[in-house]
């Protein structure tokens, strides 16, 4: 008889009931809400200013952020900040972070081999970026690659077609914009596909910077208000929204409503 899988709760039953940024980390330590904390070495929390005013999200921690026990401070981080620095989007405002905090390998030889997080694996991890997106509340989310981008919009979004387009009045907050993952452009075939591809991100990220400087500050106010559209469907608004950009509004609410009561900010 084949062994029972066994089932884990999700990030969800290790949410502290004070959502801050120390607190979030300090539970997120200890989470055990799906079978990744066993491989990995520790969780990987998301690092950067209470007050960020953007939010890259990556798929999962690699190799040396296993490690480190920190976010992008590998070869794919090194190469999102010295685009960030390129087209002047300040480091100060920025907060990074993944949609799965533990590192999912496999060996070969001596080596760790990243190996792409399954549905499950990302749908049990979200309760952790969700949190931090009510914390930090960004003017603009940025989801680097198909895994932050879907666990984000849904399994129907496809980076490929929808990079660098602004998304606005979403669950998540005022705007969203998907583009490739950083280490995609690392394993460009040869110098002249690297250079187009680190191009077409440089353009990303400058309509992540022209979406910052438009909003300026509007992630602070306006989450709430675009939650509440989400919340309260046949909003004309919603209606609108989701008409263009099919599934945009098939994620439920940043933050369960359940829970909201119970949680503070700060
Ligand atoms: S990957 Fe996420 S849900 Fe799974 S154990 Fe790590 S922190 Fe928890």
């Amino acid at each position: 008889m084949a062994a029972a899988r066994q089932e884990y709760p999700t990030a969800e039953a290790f949410m502290p009931v004070k959502i801050t940024l120390p607190q979030l980390r300090e539970a997120a330590a200890g989470c055990k809400g799906c079978d990744l904390y066993k491989i990995g070495t520790q969780t990987v929390f998301g690092e950067g200013p209470r007050d960020a005013r953007v939010m890259f999200v990556g798929e999962q921690p690699g190799d040396q952020e296993d490690l480190a026990g920190k976010p992008f401070v590998g070869p794919s981080g090194a190469m999102l900040d010295s685009i960030l620095e390129k087209v002047g989007i300040d480091r100060s405002e920025v907060y990074v972070t993944n949609a799965v905090k533990h590192f999912k390998w496999e060996p070969r030889g001596k080596r760790r081999i990243h190996s792409k997080p399954s549905a499950r694996q990302v749908a049990a991890c979200k309760p952790w970026l969700k949190a931090e997106v009510e914390v930090i509340r960004p003017d603009v989310i940025v989801a680097l690659g198909a895994t932050a981008a879907q666990s984000m919009l849904g399994p129907s979004f496809k980076v490929t077609r929808q990079r660098g387009k602004a998304l606005r009045k979403t669950t998540w907050g005022p705007c969203v914009i998907a583009t490739v993952h950083p280490s995609s452009l690392l394993r460009a075939p040869d110098e002249a596909a690297r250079h187009e591809a680190i191009a077409a991100f440089e353009r990303d990220l400058r309509a992540v910077k022209k979406e910052m400087d438009s909003l300026k500050g509007a992630g602070k106010r306006a989450p709430q208000a675009a939650r509440r559209i989400a919340e309260h469907p046949g909003a004309s608004a919603r209606d609108a929204a989701a008409k263009a950009q099919p599934g945009l509004f098939g994620e439920p609410s940043a933050i369960p409503t359940r829970r909201r009561g119970r949680r503070s900010r700060h």
